[in-house]
């Protein structure tokens, strides 16, 4: 495991630390896993580029050092879809949060998914708005208390990767800060897909979520994701009944529905001559 967190220091811009997350965060860890994720496929830094939102999630893109992009909020997925679309041989991959992806950039997770372009989308999910101050998230479980949930959330919480497979991604696996070599590996496979990809990454926040709920020290938060995250192979061995309060982790699914810019692609190639085109466009 050392080998992986000295890996961190390679994709780190070391100018830019300190960094802004409070002690005990997950997101460093999941940073350090998607730095493992491109160190172990090889990925060129000159065509990786990494795009997020807004939130303490997104805040990786400024540390990690391949082309990056701080975009606003919510809005990462629709800068990742024109970044792909320009230049279909560049690895896109897309960090932001529960709020970010699933709140006010839902829209746009729902139709990244339903086109199935090949993006990455990985979600540092710690149930609640870290950076604006612990105000309940679309993922916050109903019945846990938010700053703007101040006797409970009685909203029922989404769970994305469900959210991303109903509208059409061809790949979904979610990941915790806790199970290091699951996530890595999740990551890895989702760059790898021809499609869209998406891990939701189970983050702690100890610091809002987690104080607000009396969920105990980050340390605490970590090993309630040992005992209720069960690798995928294992997961799918237990019984209904040892199933109960527990999730799988790994991959959820994967398919090969055709890809957005191949088909795109194929139209371009379809018109073969310039004045096809131009008649093509101008209709
Ligand atoms: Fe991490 Fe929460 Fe602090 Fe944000 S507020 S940096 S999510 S611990």
């Amino acid at each position: 495991m050392r080998e992986y967190s000295d890996l961190i220091y390679k994709y780190t811009r070391v100018d830019h630390l300190p960094h802004i997350w409070c002690a005990g965060c997950g997101n460093g860890i999941l940073t350090r896993d998607v730095a493992v994720a491109f160190e172990r496929l090889k990925l060129e830094r000159e065509k990786t580029v990494v795009v997020s939102g807004i939130g303490c999630s997104s805040r990786a893109a400024g540390y990690l050092d391949v082309n990056t992009i701080h975009t606003t909020h919510g809005r990462a997925l629709a800068f990742a879809t024109g970044i792909k679309l320009a230049n279909p041989e560049l690895h896109v991959v897309v960090i932001t949060g529960d709020g970010d992806c699933a709140a006010i950039g839902g829209n746009h997770l729902i139709h990244a998914a339903r086109r199935n372009i090949d993006l990455t989308a990985i979600v540092f999910n710690n149930n609640t708005y870290g950076m604006t101050g612990g105000q309940y998230s679309p993922t916050t479980p109903t019945g846990d208390k938010g700053t703007t949930a101040p006797y409970g959330n009685i909203d029922r919480a989404f769970d994305i990767a469900r959210l991303a497979e109903s509208s059409g991604a061809s790949y979904t696996a979610r990941g915790t800060a806790y199970h290091t070599l699951e996530t890595i590996q999740a990551i890895e496979r989702g760059i790898l897909h021809k499609g869209f990809s998406l891990i939701d990454c189970y983050s702690v926040c100890p610091t809002y979520y987690g104080r607000k709920n009396k969920k105990g020290s980050a340390v605490d938060m970590l090993i309630w994701q040992r005992d209720h995250g069960v690798p995928r192979a294992r997961y799918d061995a237990l019984s209904p009944e040892e199933r109960q309060g527990k999730f799988p982790v790994g991959i959820l699914q994967q398919n090969d529905y055709p890809e957005f810019i191949e088909q795109y692609q194929r139209i371009i190639d379809g018109c073969e001559t310039e004045q096809e085109r131009s008649a093509f466009i101008h209709d």
